[in-house]
């Protein structure tokens, strides 16, 4: 293992260290000990600017524009190369930064990254540029190109930085584009590894770049004139605001956003399986995962039985340093976060809710930005803590009287993104699986696939990431017609 520095005084444009034009910087804080621990440049537009002309300028190059299909992907497959070779480096980057468990942080940000570079160099290797249609009504044929949508803006929120910037990273290069990423300020010193990455695999300059910098840095490369598409990932009031202005400028937008998923466990679940599943299912990464099953659905004659086991699977999820290979609850990313999470327990109590485990912060840690595992019950889903995303460990126990009853519930949501049921037949969840309005589902278990789209409906967002869809959002469509 290499040492990771932390602090950092450069920014990563066009293939080099680009020395920032201001003086700010962003401390990285550990959210274990609440010290600072590293720093990174704060961008300016004109920062942004810069990484924005080279990304235009690299699009057009012939070596990156020009090159076949299989050479591009030799190129992924070489930043994949020098990606896993720091992929514990990034790991521990991450869980210093955010707090994650360093089992998880080791594949979804070690791991992960490498073989999303690996999936989409072999899908642009199988995906053909162009095909040739038989054109209708007049006698011709029309050849139809999947070309490079251009510069892509990518937007990555605290909680997976690694594994979500390469949701968009790795399908936008096998396209042809080139992408300037902003990374959150919580999560921004990670992003170097990557950087080194590229500089050790040799991807062309200007193909990937990479700035720092708040909403403010963010909304300023959302609007770039020089920007061809933006895709983000983040909280839904923040992908509003994008939404309205990449609809002014008619730029094509992806927007992964957040949810209020459901579990719903049929009358058929065994109930030690279902509550060991949920710990995942639900409390993945300290609870902050967008697609997290927080609401979950319990038949009414088993309430209290459901609940109890929930709440002490809550309480029994091992709590501390998250460098600690044991633990599975870190603390949560940021003060602010943890004081959000907070006052949504309190909100809850107030309107009613029960909390049956947690609802503070752990008496046994003296620093940190720790909140234990919460479960909240005698709440119905018109509860506040039913309908808003909390994005920590905190869970809220429904009763249902049918499963008519139970997929209205679910579907009363504002939100669409993931979701699971919990059954001895599965045959059984793939039916309740196909009445849930939601992007994506898990039958007694939830699986993000490399090879299958994921996103959200409702409020949960627009577009699709991962699978050849995940490919396609970085291509426009051109129709050539030849006569005769
Ligand atoms: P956030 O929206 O506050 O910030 C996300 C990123 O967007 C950051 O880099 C931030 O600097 C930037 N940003 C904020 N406002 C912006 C604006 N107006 N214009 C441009 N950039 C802007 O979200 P967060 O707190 O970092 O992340 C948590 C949220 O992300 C949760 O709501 C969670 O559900 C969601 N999320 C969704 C998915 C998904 O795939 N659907 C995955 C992970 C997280």
């Amino acid at each position: 293992m290499t040492t990771i520095e932390s602090v950092r005084t450069s920014f990563f444009i066009n293939g080099g260290w680009h020395a920032p034009s201001g003086s700010s910087t962003l401390p990285v804080i550990s959210p274990l000990t609440e010290e600072q621990i590293g720093s990174v440049p704060a961008a300016t537009t004109s920062d942004v600017d810069a990484a924005v002309d080279a990304a235009r300028t690299a699009r057009r190059l012939p070596e990156w524009r020009d090159i076949s299909p299989a050479e591009r992907a030799a190129h992924l497959r070489r930043f994949a190369d020098a990606l896993e070779d720091r992929a514990e480096d990034r790991a521990r980057a991450v869980t210093s930064e955010n707090g994650m468990p360093i089992g998880l942080a080791r594949f979804a940000e070690g791991a992960a990254p490498v073989q999303l570079l690996r999936y989409y160099a072999d899908l642009i290797e199988s995906t053909p540029v162009e095909e040739r249609r038989t054109s209708q009504p007049l006698p011709g044929t029309t050849v139809v190109r999947r070309e490079p949508i251009g510069v892509v803006a990518a937007i990555a929120p605290w909680n997976f930085p690694a594994v979500l910037s390469m949701f968009k990273i790795a399908p936008a290069l096998a396209a042809g584009c080139t992408v300037v990423l902003k990374p959150s300020p919580e999560t921004s010193l990670d992003s170097y590894i990557l950087a080194e990455a590229a500089v050790a695999a040799g991807l062309p300059d200007g193909v990937l770049n990479i700035v720092n910098g708040g909403s403010d840095i963010g909304q300023y490369l959302v609007a770039h004139p020089h920007v061809d598409k933006v895709a983000f990932t983040g909280s839904t009031a923040a992908g509003r605001e994008i939404g309205k202005v990449c609809g002014e400028l008619i730029r094509p937008v992806t927007l992964e956003l957040g949810g209020k998923s459901a579990a719903l466990v049929l009358d058929d679940a065994d109930l030690e399986q279902t509550v060991t599943g949920l710990a995942t299912a639900s409390l993945l990464n300290t609870g902050q995962t967008c697609y997290m099953s927080t609401r979950i659905l319990v038949p009414a004659n088993r309430y209290d039985t459901y609940l109890e086991a929930i709440s002490a699977m809550s309480a029994g999820l091992p709590i501390g340093d998250p460098m600690d290979e044991s633990v599975a609850i870190g603390p949560l990313a940021s003060a602010r976060h943890r004081d959000r999470v907070l006052s949504m327990i309190a909100r809850a109590r107030d309107e009613g809710g029960t909390i049956t485990t947690g609802g503070g912060t752990p008496a046994a840690v003296d620093r940190g930005f720790f909140v234990e595992p919460t479960v909240f019950g005698g709440v119905d889903n018109s509860a506040t803590i039913a309908r808003e995303e909390v994005f920590g460990p905190v869970l809220t126990v429904l009763r249902y009287d049918d499963l008519d009853d139970a997929i209205a519930l679910a579907n009363d949501s504002a939100y669409g993104l993931g979701g699971t049921v919990w059954t001895s037949d599965p045959d059984r969840g793939v039916d309740v699986a196909r009445q849930i309005e939601t992007g994506s589902f898990g039958v007694n278990y939830f699986n993000l696939d490399w090879n299958s789209p994921f996103g959200g409906v409702k409020a949960s967002g627009i577009g699709r990431e991962l699978g050849p869809e995940g490919l396609a959002a970085y291509q426009n469509l051109k129709s050539i017609f030849l006569p005769g």
